[in-house]
Parts: structure tokens; sequence; C-alpha cells
């Protein structure tokens, strides 16, 4: 990585910041970090401006460092099975405008077509210079293939060059966990800590890692199995997380109890109500939520896991059962692991993809499809 890539990802994850702070957190000298804010502040990336409330000592104002976050903007899409969610951000992460538009057909055609009317309503009039798109499922960002995504019902599709063919945009794809991963890591509950955990609880139980700021390609949590003598699980397996604490199987141990089907908002209302037997239901799914939070701290040992997820509506009536599961089952150190519960709506998930574009022009990752018109930093 580059020193300009260096101290620009660390002003726009803590910017506002004084050069004596880059220089501490980048590790470079101070004539490196002077060397690198130079180009930056003159192709407009950064800004320099006195800070009044913090004179320095020799009697100036020191000058904080910041991004300027009008100077580029992105395009972010979540794609789920029934709905395309896209927001255009700027420069520092922040959503400026969000599109809902509903899907009709999951077919490849029809839904490039929808992404690229939504996109084209964002785009018009701002210099974009990336889309990120996210969806479930096995998504390879490097050649921009979905190989399988089970909402959408797609294999081996090359959705990367499709949309950017479509859009005319320099387009990347992410799974959706994964680029939410992303985004709390350098603009939410992950900033300033460089292990880092997300868990997504809802209808399946995901989890994307990051480990010495490095997002890894890997977190099948749902499928980790946690009970050996555990119910079957749709992917083959048994006692998965996913059998015992997804949405699903809470609703459906809810409804058997109750003897009638329920929705997941009459669930939640029966066990507030002190319903002890639904009550139970969400207890149990909450010990597998722990006993999988534990094998991400003890596998991976992150500083901080943030949990969020559809579930979280309901997080109530299971907190206590995921932190006594949690801290029971944690081994030494990873005990010390921070949980944080936050719920994250869909349109954070598109900002997610968004966040992912930024992070690629800052890195120069170079796994953007179609080049035209993005914005490069200065080499130097
Ligand atoms: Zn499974």
């Amino acid at each position: 990585m580059s020193a300009a890539v260096q101290v620009f990802a660390v002003v726009l994850r803590h910017g506002p910041i004084s050069r004596v702070e880059v220089t501490a957190r980048t590790g470079l000298s101070p004539a490196a970090v002077t060397k690198a804010v130079r180009p930056l502040v003159d192709a407009g990336y950064l800004t320099e401006r006195p800070d009044e409330r913090a004179p320095s000592r020799l009697g100036r104002p020191a000058m904080p460092v910041q991004v300027v976050a009008d100077r580029a903007f992105f395009v972010g899409v979540k794609l789920t099975a029934d709905e395309v969610i896209a927001v255009r951000t700027d420069l520092c992460g922040g959503t400026r405008d969000v599109v809902h538009r509903p899907l009709t057909s999951t077919a490849v055609a029809d839904v490039i077509e929808v992404v690229a009317d939504v996109v084209g309503a964002l785009a018009t009039g701002y210099e974009v210079a990336c889309l990120g798109v996210s969806l479930a499922g096995d998504v390879l960002r490097d050649t921009g293939m979905v190989r399988f995504s089970p909402f959408l019902n797609w294999r081996n599709v090359p959705l990367a060059d499709l949309v950017s063919a479509a859009t005319g945009l320099p387009t990347l794809i992410e799974n959706d966990v994964r680029a939410l991963t992303v985004a709390e890591h350098w603009f939410g509950a992950g900033v300033g800590v460089s292990s880092f955990a997300l868990v997504t609880a809802g209808t399946g139980i995901g989890c994307g890692l990051v480990v010495n700021d490095v997002l890894l390609p890997a977190g099948e949590l749902g499928h980790v199995a946690i009970d050996v003598d555990g119910p079957e699980c749709y992917c083959g397996g048994r006692g998965c997380v996913e059998a015992l604490a997804a949405d699903r199987v809470v609703l459906a141990g809810c409804s058997t109890v109750v003897g009638r089907a329920l929705t997941m908002p009459e669930a939640i209302e029966l066990g507030r109500s002190g319903d002890p037997a639904v009550h139970a239901v969400f207890e149990r799914a909450g010990r597998a939520l722990g006993l999988a939070l534990a094998a991400v701290a003890n596998l991976v040992g992150p500083e901080r896991i943030v949990l969020t997820g559809e579930a979280v509506g309901g997080y109530d009536l299971y907190a206590e059962q995921i932190r006594q599961a949690l801290a029971a089952q944690a081994f030494g150190a990873a005990a010390a692991c921070e949980l944080v519960v936050r719920p994250l709506p869909f349109d954070e998930w598109a900002r997610g993809a968004a966040v992912v574009g930024i992070q690629d022009l800052i890195t120069r990752s170079g796994a953007a499809r179609g080049s035209a018109g993005a914005v490069t930093l200065p080499a130097r």
C-alpha cells in the first residue's frame, strides 16, 4: 500500500485529524505524511483547515486534515429476492439519496434492467466513481462472478460485467454480509479495531470477519455445527446454527407450542407478554446464537462482535441467553470480546455495497469491472 493510500484511508476513517495523529496511526514519518498529504490536497481529495479550538503550542492554529466528501460519489445496490435497494453516498460514506424498487422477476436480464434504472436515477448529474452491488450467496469480488445465489436462484452469473455494461460505471460485486462488514469496519461500530466480526441473524445466520484490517473471504457461520444431536439442516449437515436459530426455526417452534401458525411479530408479542413456552423457544435460539458467537471469538479473537439482522427486533427476548452462552463458552482472552447489538436496515446494507467501492478506490485493488470514468488517486 502506498503512503498516499495509507494516509487517505486513515483520514477518511478518523478525520478531521491532525498530521501528528496521522503519523501515529500510519507509522509513517512526519516527512512522509507531509509528502503524501500534499498531492491529495492538490487533487481535491483532502483539505486542510485551521482548527481554532486547538491552537498549537507555537501559537499557530493546528491544521487538521479531512476528506472532501463531495469529491467523488458512489452508488451501492443491495439485491434481495423481491426488492432492489440503492443509495448514493459521498466519499466519506455519507448517504445522500435512497431508492427502493420492487423486483417482479428474478431472471438475470430483468434484474439488470431494474438495477440500471435505479442506478440511472441516483447517478444522473453526479460523477460516480464506482458502483457496488451486494447480494447473499457465493459472490466473488475479484472475478465479478456470482457463483450461486440461493434467493435469486442464480448460478455462474458474470454480474459485475453485465451491470457495468448496462450502467457504464466501474462495477464491483460482493457478498452482502461482507459488504456490510466493510462498511461497519470503516465507518460504523468497527472503527478503531483491527480485528472485528459482524454476525447477522434472521432468515439465515451470516458472518463477516476482519482480521488485522483485512476482510476474510470466509464466514459461513450459519453452518457451523454446535449440537452433535441437533436437527438436520437443509445444507445436509446436522446441528447447524441455522437449524437452531434462524427465524423460520424460531417461528416454527413458537407456532408448535402455541398450536397455531404465528407471524414473527405475534411470536415476539407473546414472548414479551410472558408466555413461558414461547419465551423458552427464544431462549433456546439465544443459547445457539451465543455458542455461535463464542465459536467466532475462539477461532478469530475479534476485539468486537457486532450482532445485527432481522432477529435483533426480538433481541430483548434472548439477550441474556446470548450473553451467558458467549461468556461461558469463550475461552481465555476471547472472553474479553465486546458484543455490540445494532439494528441495520437494508439501506445500510446498500450503503455497504457503496463502501466496497470507496475501499476499492482508496486501496486501488483494481477489482472493479469497466474503468471508464474511474477516479484515481495520485500515484506518488
Ligand atoms: Zn447447515
